[in-house]
């Protein structure tokens, strides 16, 4: 679970330093944001894996975020784990409704902090977020770490691996270079954006042979892309 990413909305920034040490230390990759809005704008960029989020934030509430979250689309299973210095019973209950997958009130051991998560992401995973996934003749399999086209496989570096799974799991998206270092390479890692570039280059050289290679898209002045559509 450890190469997930985790959006950490809180507003008291040593709480949220703290937290985010705990992730770093867990092996996890994490953005911060100080509101709802703040939030917002890093879930466009960073899609990432499980929100931890405070009740009490400045302007929108968590709790209302997490309402929000639940009736769109594309964050309706984003798991999401509610923080509070509350622990009322009716608070409780209204912060399941509100359907978060957990809840957990402050303070909390980074050990608590790190389980929860842990108990979250493999539930969700469980239901499917490991599974292979196939685009076109393309099959990469999380679990075993296969990446197949057709019936032939595929060897690729451990950073080719990721950087494939990740466009596979968002198709047709543009990513700028920093987005995929951040996702990609994590966010604790200083490197130059043409790293990207040489790592993009293997990956189509790895694909080439097979004839896939054309899935991965140089987009112009921006970045790149994985499509289906040449
Ligand atoms: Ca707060």
């Amino acid at each position: 679970m450890s190469d997930s990413t985790i959006l950490v909305v809180e507003d008291e920034a040593a709480i949220r330093d703290m937290i985010g040490m705990s992730l770093e230390r867990a092996g996890f990759r994490w953005f911060p944001a100080a509101s709802v809005e703040e939030a917002r704008a890093t879930l466009m960029d960073h899609s990432p894996d499980l929100i931890l989020l405070d009740w009490m934030l400045p302007g929108v509430s968590g709790l209302d975020f997490a309402r929000q979250l639940r009736r769109d689309d594309s964050t309706r299973d984003l798991p999401v784990i509610m923080l509070t210095a509350r622990d009322a019973e009716d608070d409780m209950i209204r912060g399941l409704e509100s359907g978060v997958d957990d809840y957990l009130t402050k303070p909390f051991s980074p050990r608590e902090l790190i389980a929860r998560i842990n108990a979250v992401l493999r539930r969700v995973a469980g239901h499917g977020d490991d599974a292979p996934i196939t685009l076109g003749k393309l099959t990469l399999d999380p679990t075993s770490h296969r990446v197949k086209v057709g019936e032939e496989k595929l060897t690729l570096g451990p950073t080719e691996f990721r950087l494939l799974r990740y466009f596979m799991q968002h198709p047709d998206r543009v990513f700028r270079r920093d987005q995929l270092l951040d996702h990609v390479w994590g966010r604790s890692v200083y490197i130059d954006d043409r790293t990207v570039d040489v790592h993009i280059r293997r990956l189509r050289k790895a694909l080439e042979p097979h004839g896939v290679d054309v899935m991965i898209q140089t987009v112009r002045g921006t970045g790149y892309r994985f499509s289906l559509q040449p």
